[in-house]
């Protein structure tokens, strides 16, 4: 099948790498850089959110446990080293939103911002599909016929434009701080992890929007990111913010599918919130 994905984030890059490696022939169109958007933002970590046994938990569940053999192949086609760009820490509990938590030690992973980006564009064209940067689609449906036989929007909040999608945004807040931790801690709705470069990110503090905001980081609302990083982790209490930075997540109620049916060849993807990084090896394109 002919695929053509509009959007550079993580759902179109992973969704896009299995589509050629299932032997679709994919061409993807970003308007910016790749991870311009929402997954630019992000901290690249990947733990449950909840323990719970709804059908997008299980499905995170299931996106997750892609991701060691996904980052392999990865590796492999993209030639940059494994431990450049993932790391796999074994952690007690989960982020936990006030939701029962998985018991014990549990396996989590962490992809690194911005590597990620090129791996999966090399791994892309390792295996003969095109990626377009700064390339703008304003109408889809022109796609169609002709040149592609399936059309998906990936383009984050861009698909509200794109496809008429009714989404919303969760705004998260996240930091990078001057310190020194040994492994990844999660807890309080809060993720706090060693960089690849010697710093500690975490975030992210969330809150609902009717659209993305202006990034401008709030000055209390990074105080009390600080504070919170402080009481989960004790060894970072006081430590120096490097940067900060706004992310607005793309995020749509119900969450599934996490493919929806537009009709004609056209399938958008839904807003992946808070977890697309785990979410995204779920997205089998051309089915
Ligand atoms: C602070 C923060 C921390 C986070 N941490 C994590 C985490 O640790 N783990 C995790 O799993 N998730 C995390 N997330 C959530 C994650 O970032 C999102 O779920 C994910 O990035 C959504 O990816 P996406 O590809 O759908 O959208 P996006 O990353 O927004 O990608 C959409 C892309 O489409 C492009 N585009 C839009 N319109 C067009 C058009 N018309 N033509 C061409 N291109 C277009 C945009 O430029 C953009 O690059 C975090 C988010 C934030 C904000």
């Amino acid at each position: 099948m002919r695929i053509g994905i509009v959007g550079g984030g993580i759902a179109g890059l992973v969704s896009g790498f299995l589509a050629v490696e299932a032997g679709h022939e994919v061409e993807l169109f970003e308007r910016d850089k790749l991870g311009t958007g929402a997954t630019g933002k992000a901290l690249g970590v990947l733990v449950p959110i909840t323990g719970l046994n709804r059908p997008v938990d299980a499905l995170q569940r299931a996106g997750i446990a892609a991701w060691p053999e996904l980052a392999v192949r990865l590796s492999a086609l993209s030639g940059i080293p494994l431990g450049e760009f993932w790391r796999e820490w074994e952690i007690q509990g989960t982020m936990s939103q006030g939701t029962e938590e998985p018991k014990g030690i549990i396996k989590a992973y962490q992809v690194r911002i911005p590597l990620i980006f090129e791996v999966l564009r090399l791994a892309i064209e390792a295996k003969g599909g095109v990626v377009h940067e700064g390339m703008v689609v304003e109408a889809p449906t022109l796609l169609l016929g002709t040149r592609f036989e399936r059309v998906v929007l990936a383009g984050g909040w861009g698909n509200v434009a794109l496809g008429g999608q009714d989404m919303r945004v969760s705004a998260g807040l996240a930091a990078r701080f001057r310190g020194d931790l040994a492994e990844l801690v999660a807890g309080d709705n809060l993720f706090v992890c060693p960089d690849w470069d010697g710093t500690v990110i975490a975030g992210s503090l969330n809150w609902d929007l009717k659209e993305p905001g202006d990034g401008v980081v709030q000055a209390d609302k990074l105080a009390e990111l600080k504070a919170r990083v402080g009481a989960l982790v004790p060894e970072m209490a006081g430590a120096e913010v490097v940067e900060a930075w706004v992310g607005y997540r793309p995020t749509q109620a119900p969450r599934m599918p996490l493919l929806r049916d537009l009709g004609n060849g056209m399938v958008a993807v839904a807003g992946l919130g808070k977890t697309g990084i785990g979410l995204s090896p779920m997205l089998k394109v051309w089915e």
